[in-house]
């Protein structure tokens, strides 16, 4: 893909939801930092709650070897500024991450966000300059029922609506069967190739434009170190977004490292 999708690395994303103080994160942050030195070969990325941006962002400032980890936010707001009491801007999390998670599906669950907020935020935090890994997917209704791919069709085409074929490049898209998401029972890596598959063409040809190629494609739902490898071996699939198992070091770093390959060179970051 050009410019920041060109490169082939998966992508390793952790969320870690409403969980940790920042003390605890600091902690967290350091101890998957220490599990995956001199590691190399993907994108790491961790998703702290927003109060933690800030000290997180110092702190990897501080590691001196591989891999060079990176910061998203959970949510942001769909405002630029104002007054909104309680919410964060796009501008305010540019300062401290590089991605945002949007659209999750606890946001739409339980903050009501429809495809036309999400649509508005995703505009927002791409002309921020933000990363945005847009989360999609199908309720177990929907999935029951066998409309899986209308309903990430139905989502792709208004959550996408405000986004350039030149932005698309700052786009990621995470498939997350939301009968999946910290329920333990994950997708078939075949249905999840599938999926990614869909949404890679669907995406293509929403942008006939020649700057846009394969979007990259996570998959998410209760992903843990004994399932990832299967996803990761999906040519379709180009990283994973983990909930739950994020907050555990070792689990975490597990499937990271599944992606990874050791640095030979040394262990310098060379920031
Ligand atoms: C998530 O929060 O996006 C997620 C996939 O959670 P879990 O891995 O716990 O299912």
């Amino acid at each position: 893909m050009k410019s920041s999708h060109q490169d082939t690395q998966k992508i390793i994303v952790g969320n870690w939801k409403l969980n940790t103080t920042v003390s605890e994160g600091t902690v967290l942050l350091k101890r998957i930092h220490t599990e995956l030195r001199g590691m190399t070969g993907a994108q790491v990325v961790v998703c702290p709650p927003a109060t933690h941006l800030f000290a997180l962002r110092e702190e990897i400032h501080t590691f001196k070897s591989l891999p060079k980890l990176s910061l998203g936010a959970q949510n942001i707001s769909e405002y630029e500024e104002g007054a909104y009491t309680g919410e964060v801007s796009a501008e305010m999390v540019k300062e401290l991450a590089e991605y945002v998670l949007v659209g999750h599906s606890e946001r739409r669950k339980y903050f009501d966000e429809t495809d036309k907020l999400v649509a508005q935020t995703v505009d927002i935090a791409l002309r921020h300059g933000l990363k945005v890994i847009l989360c999609i997917g199908e309720n177990e209704l929907q999935h029951n029922d066998g409309h899986s791919k209308q309903t990430v069709l139905d989502q792709l085409s208004v959550d996408l609506s405000e986004v350039t074929s030149k932005e698309l490049d700052n786009v990621i898209i995470a498939y997350e069967p939301v009968w999946a998401i910290g329920t333990g029972k994950f997708a078939k890596p075949a249905q999840a190739e599938e999926m990614a598959q869909l949404i890679k063409s669907t995406v293509t040809n929403m942008y006939s434009h020649a700057d846009s190629s394969e979007v990259p494609v996570l998959y998410g739902g209760s992903v843990d170190p004994d399932n990832a490898k299967a996803y990761l071996d999906e040519p379709s699939i180009d990283g994973l977004l983990v909930g739950g198992a994020s907050l555990n070091y070792k689990k975490f770093a597990a499937i990271a490292r599944l992606a990874m390959t050791k640095e030979p060179s040394g262990l310098k970051i060379g920031l």
